[in-house]
């Protein structure tokens, strides 16, 4: 999945609008940016194997720490309280953020073929292979990022240009990586991979400058 773990954080900033959608993207795509690093450390693996799966063709060797169901839960109780804390939030924002960084596995489970991993200390691996049909996943990541989008753009109000037209380009920029995602040729290498995974980055500041530029619920004072 692509654009339907982002949808998750646009969503959720109506279960917390006072968490920066940088903060919430960082949540919904923890595992994904933790990735990049542990494989480039050479903890996890990955190959280039075309035909994996019609969608992607890596095969996820082994990625026991950023992508397991138990790591994930650990990672985001620690990222709810540690945002908990520093930030002096409410709870339900530590909540939706600790969700959003489990929501994660919960979507690569979907979309994975059986590659995901419960556990780091167990070998069951879990997928249902949503990535066997390109139309099925593009018509759920779809409708999940129209749904997300359209209730951040309910909750959010742009206060100037930056918080319109930088939200727009960051959408349309969202919407073209996606498809050059799914139609783009096979990358080179599974190391070209890992280094552009690290792109994500341009994404999240992106998404901290625009929502500093919006505001939910009035003109309350806000916590990024
Ligand atoms: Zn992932």
């Amino acid at each position: 999945m692509f654009i339907g773990h982002f949808a998750l954080g646009f969503g959720a900033k109506k279960a917390a609008p006072a968490v920066s959608l940088g903060t919430l993207l960082v949540a919904c795509q923890f595992a994904d940016l933790l990735w990049p690093m542990l494989v480039l450390a050479g903890v996890e693996r990955v190959e280039l194997l075309p035909g994996a799966t019609v969608v992607t063709p890596l095969d996820f060797v082994s990625y026991p720490y950023s992508h397991s169901l138990l790591t994930l839960c650990v990672w985001g109780v620690l990222f709810g309280l540690g945002y908990m804390i520093v930030r002096r939030s409410k709870a339900v924002a530590a909540v939706t953020i600790a969700l959003l960084v489990v929501s994660h596995w919960v979507l690569d489970f979907i979309s994975h073929r059986p590659d995901m991993p419960l556990t780091p200390m167990n070998a069951t691996k879990v997928g249902l292979e949503l990535w066997a049909s390109r139309p099925a996943t593009m018509a759920v990541e779809i409708v999940m990022f129209t749904v997300g989008v359209a209730l951040y753009l309910r909750t959010t109000t742009a206060r100037n240009r930056i918080g319109s037209i930088g939200l727009w380009a960051l959408l349309i920029f969202l919407s073209a990586s996606y498809l050059g995602n799914m139609f783009g040729p096979i990358p080179p290498s599974a190391a070209a991979v890992v280094w552009s995974a690290q792109a994500m980055w341009v994404l999240i500041a992106w998404a901290y400058w625009v929502d500093a530029h919006r505001v939910a619920g009035g003109w309350e004072r806000r916590t990024p």
